[in-house]
């Protein structure tokens, strides 16, 4: 199972002119899950990214695991 949620996540911090779209892509198989998170500005080019796999993290990180790490949204994938 493979799913996708984009949202607009503000204005971008390298240029502060472009907007920052915030992409959650999430894949599931088995008892693993795999997000990761891109930050990317529609002007300059900025991108961040990160994965995270549910294998390697803490018992109490989990609740945390459809929060984006760098706008702290929750993801509305289905
Ligand atoms: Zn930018
Ligand atoms: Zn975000």
């Amino acid at each position: 199972m493979r799913t996708q949620d984009q949202q607009m996540a503000g204005s971008c911090p390298e240029c502060h002119q472009g907007s920052i779209q915030c992409s959650h892509n999430y894949f599931e198989e088995g008892d693993l899950r795999i997000a990761s998170w891109e930050h990317r500005c529609n002007e300059c080019g900025f991108r961040e990214t990160t994965a995270i796999r549910s294998d390697e993290l803490e018992e109490e990180e989990k609740a945390n695991f459809d929060l984006c790490p760098f706008c702290q949204r929750r993801s509305e994938r289905n």
